[in-house]
């Protein structure tokens, strides 16, 4: 028998190290990539397709604070075990990534198969873990694809299925997406935006339009609601409901906030003083800690009240770092600038973050006031979430108001704000002015007579 620090041996085992991940055993991303490179080889002549997928564990950070890294580790190894044992007909795993395992099923030739394996994978996993005397549970999301022709490469074929883990990931927990064409076309329409709005940014072409606030039993306009707008020379009007999201996901809703409420700041100077300029805040900006700093620089250097701005977030906004968001909200409301949560009712919505913030004011969803003439359930989730106001002390705003009958419902409930197409739709700086000076006049006018 050859000793084992022959040289062919000795740099077999380096070669193998460097292809296994020392925790777990199992391949690395090195072992992976290339069990697909030569899968590809073999049918070059093979129409039969095959399937790769991308395993991602759920929130396991908290897994590794809450028990400690070394248990965080035996997890990890007790996974890959499952993982290993429910690999059959050829299918391989792989840990390529500190809770990311990989896939390669060579028999697997449809969406729906490979679909069926990754769902049995979650619930594999979804089994108690051992930890100690105690036990950890764990869930996972899975983005699969297929290779079907000759001219994709596995780079290709994995970045696909990471596509679509983004998009189970986006979708709640322990969700299984395979990549579809459509995705390719969503991802392609998303840079296209991307690029055009930042362009658009820096050439400060987004623009604020305003939607008044009124007080519902007087009818009068306490503040308005800005609201972004941006209309590009070859896409048109986008909406901001697809732009501002793809502003946050790749980073640059910062400045492009930072544009908007300059100019908005720069309009409201002119409005009657003892009106309110309301303004959105996305999620990422509560993870940023100079979001204060940028609103407070562009206050002064427009000169506007920060006691006649409010911020809107949303309980999303939250979720994401709590420390961090209730700091920032905390500094805003220091400098006398009030803040608001948006949506309310919608979403990952918890009372108990009512407890742990303080809100001014909190603006019922539109999903809601929509319903409430026909549909007793939602008139009922008003009522309670109006006298939940009341008792902590909120100011209430109905959002989406269209109809004089929903406005009618609303006060005689008790609510004192509203908004909605009925009072006004969002209007740009120009038409907005024009809207508060006939206001006036009509004001003056009544006066007078
Ligand atoms: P939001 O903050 O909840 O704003 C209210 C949305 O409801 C606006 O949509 C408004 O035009 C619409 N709306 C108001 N009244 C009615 C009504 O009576 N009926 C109907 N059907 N809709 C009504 P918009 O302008 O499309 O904005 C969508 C979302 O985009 C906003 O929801 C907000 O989350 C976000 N957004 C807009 N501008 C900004 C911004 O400058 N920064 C950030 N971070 N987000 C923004
Ligand atoms: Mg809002
Ligand atoms: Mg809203």
């Amino acid at each position: 028998m050859q000793p084992s620090f022959a040289p062919g041996s000795d740099r077999g085992e380096s070669a193998d190290l460097a292809f296994t991940d020392p925790l777990t055993g199992l391949g690395n991303h090195r072992r992976f990539f290339d069990k697909i490179d030569r899968l590809i080889s073999d049918r070059a002549d093979d129409p039969a397709p095959f399937a790769v997928g991308i395993l991602d564990l759920d929130g396991f950070k908290p897994i590794n604070d809450l028990f400690g890294r070394r248990s965080g580790d035996d997890i990890l190894v007790q996974v890959a075990m499952r993982l290993r044992a429910a690999m059959d007909g050829g299918a391989t795993v792989a840990r390529i990534g500190p809770d990311e395992f990989a896939f390669l099923y060579p028999m697997v030739f449809s969406e729906e198969a490979v679909a069926e394996r990754a769902r049995m994978l979650i619930e594999i996993l979804s089994a108690p873990y051992d930890v100690g005397d105690r036990t950890a549970r764990l869930s996972a999301s899975v983005g699969c694809s297929l290779f079907y022709s000759g001219d994709e490469t596995t780079e290709i074929l994995v970045d696909k299925a990471e596509t679509a883990l983004y998009h189970a990931k986006r979708s709640g927990r322990g969700k299984v997406v395979v990549y579809t064409r459509e995705m390719e076309a969503a991802a392609r329409r998303a840079t296209h935006i991307e690029q055009a709005l930042r362009r658009a940014v820096s050439s400060g072409e987004v623009e604020p339009h305003f939607q008044p606030i009124i007080d519902l039993a007087t009818r009068r306009i306490r503040g308005f609601e800005t609201l972004a707008r941006w209309t590009d020379r070859d896409l048109g009007f986008v909406s901001p409901s697809i732009f501002i999201p793809i502003a946050e996901e790749r980073g640059f809703i910062g400045p492009l906030s930072q544009l908007v409420l300059r100019k908005a700041a720069e309009a409201a100077r002119s409005w009657p003083s003892d009106l309110f300029l309301s303004f959105n805040l996305s999620p990422s900006q509560l993870v940023d800690q100079n979001t204060g700093l940028h609103i407070l620089a562009i206050l002064d250097r427009t000169g506007f009240d920060p006691r006649r701005l409010e911020i809107e977030i949303t309980e999303t906004g939250l979720m994401n770092d709590p420390v961090s968001a209730a700091k920032i909200v905390e500094d805003l409301r220091r400098c006398g600038i009030r803040v608001a949560l948006d949506d309310f009712g919608t979403g990952l919505s918890s009372l108990g973050r009512l407890r742990e913030f303080h809100f001014d004011k909190l603006k019922i969803d539109r999903s809601f006031v929509s319903s409430i003439l026909d549909d007793r359930p939602s008139e009922h989730i008003i009522r309670a979430i109006l006298s939940m106001c009341e008792g902590l002390g909120m100011e209430a705003i109905a959002e989406g108001i269209e109809k004089e009958g929903q406005a009618a419902r609303l006060t005689e409930f008790g609510c004192s704000g509203g908004q909605g197409y009925l009072f006004g739709r969002p209007a740009n700086a120009e038409t907005t002015l024009g809207l508060l000076r006939d206001t006036l006049r009509g004001t003056a006018l009544a006066a007078a007579s």
